[in-house]
């Protein structure tokens, strides 16, 4: 690495650059621009100061990074949690660049954090938080320039704080600042489960490419937060039994199939813990990694799967609900062992998606049906795997190369067209 990566050299961020320095490499993507999409656009540092319930003041370090404006606003979520750092959030946003080009949307790449545990903190901390924090990116944020969403630790209240911020300094409601939002003030159907849909239709498409009997196959979650419990509930509906769920205590396994709904009604509903429902065999972390399913989902936080337990893994099918959840010596193992990987980029694009219909929505006052979210998000994320899979046979590339070498792609002939400024 560079010396000029200093201040972004984490282990996330270097995973990051090293994919896009393998897709690079192999597209032979022009030196000029292949030093530029390495670094981010623009990366800002903020302390946010807030005032505690028992009356101290407690400063929190948050980040914005832009990393690609060439095809558009940048794009991406806003994660809460007590290990985010810059090279962290430069990563995804790196990846969300790719991931907006690949699907086609008009948008750049950018994320942003906190680093808090948004759980210890009341609802009056957690709004004064997101309302300084807001206050402090505002500059570099607004519908044409940067649009944040929902990511780990965040939700759509998160989103609304922020939108409410934004509209109170510019004097009327802008919607559009934000996607992600609650309905009432301009939010979609079909925002909150669009991740967990999208995942569950790239994963049904895999296995319509790899044979894979619906009847026959089960599903493995790990995480069950936003992403791993709306992708549960869609692949029970489909027909898929899904064998275990985990959250970061822990896992539940059953393999009969675990009762989604009775899940989801008591940890969403009844607050219970995972732990306590006691509808399935409770396991570790490592030993969910390891069971033997058709689809492993991981759907929790970054490099999950490692050297350390890639070689443990004993899924058909790898449906990558997180970003970033496999490091790159355990992609080859997995790669080697005939695993069949849908990249981060791909299949976690949903989410993106529907935020683009969301914002297009917002600009246009005008609301679509939940139907229509749906039908759409299903055209546009299974054409992006099926051109994918096409690029990657015509490539002999794995579905990571071809998903990153597409959107990298996209990203240089922006740049090429438009040219260098001044
Ligand atoms: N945080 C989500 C992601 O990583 C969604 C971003 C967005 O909707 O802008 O893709």
């Amino acid at each position: 690495m560079s010396d000029d990566m200093n201040e972004l050299d984490t282990p996330t961020f270097r995973l990051a650059v090293a994919q896009f320095d393998q897709a690079a490499e192999r597209m032979n993507l022009d030196p000029n621009l292949r030093q530029r999409l390495k670094l981010p656009e623009r990366s800002l540092i903020v302390s946010v100061p807030v005032r505690m319930d028992d009356g101290t003041v407690k400063v929190f370090m948050g980040y914005r990074v832009q990393h690609d404006s060439s095809r558009g606003p940048s794009k991406g979520g806003i994660r809460y949690h007590p290990d985010v750092n810059l090279g962290e959030v430069a990563a995804l946003a790196m990846w969300m660049t790719w991931k907006c080009a690949l699907a086609g949307l008009p948008y750049g790449g950018a994320k942003g954090g906190v680093r808090v545990a948004p759980k210890e903190l009341s609802r009056g901390e957690l709004q004064r938080l997101t309302r300084r924090y807001a206050a402090d990116i505002l500059p570099v944020i607004g519908p044409d320039k940067d649009v944040p969403a929902p990511d780990v630790g965040t939700n759509s209240q998160v989103m609304a704080w922020i939108m409410d911020t934004y509209s109170q300094q510019v004097g009327f409601a802008v919607p559009g600042v934000v996607t992600g939002k609650p309905l009432s003030i301009g939010g979609s159907l079909g925002r909150e489960e669009a991740t967990g849909r999208g995942v569950v239709y790239v994963t049904l498409e895999a296995m319509r490419h790899l044979s894979l009997d619906i009847d026959k196959a089960s599903v493995v979650i790990q995480g069950f937060g936003n992403v791993g419990s709306h992708t549960a509930r869609i692949m029970r509906e489909s027909g898929i039994r899904v064998i275990a769920v985990s959250d970061a205590s822990g896992g539940l396994y059953n393999a009969k199939g675990l009762d989604i709904p009775e899940l989801l009604r008591r940890c969403n509903q009844d607050g219970q813990p995972l732990h306590d429902t006691k509808l399935g065999d409770w396991i570790t972390n490592e030993e969910l990694l390891a069971l033997d399913c058709t689809v492993l989902v991981p759907a929790a936080l970054s490099e999950q799967i490692t050297h350390k337990n890639a070689n443990k893994v004993r899924c058909r099918v790898l449906a990558e609900g997180a970003n970033g959840p496999t490091t790159l010596e355990a992609d080859q193992v997995l790669t080697d062992k005939g695993i069949f990987i849908i990249p981060d980029i791909l299949a976690n694009s949903g989410g993106v998606i529907v935020s683009y219909f969301e914002w297009v929505q917002d600009a246009q006052r005008f609301f679509w049906k939940a139907k229509d979210i749906q039908d759409r998000l299903q055209e546009i994320i299974t054409a992006a795997f099926h051109r994918t899979l096409q690029f990657s046979m015509a490539q002999q590339a794995t579905m990571r190369m071809a998903a990153l070498m597409s959107g990298i792609d996209k990203v240089a002939q922006a740049h090429l067209a438009r040219g260098l400024f001044p």
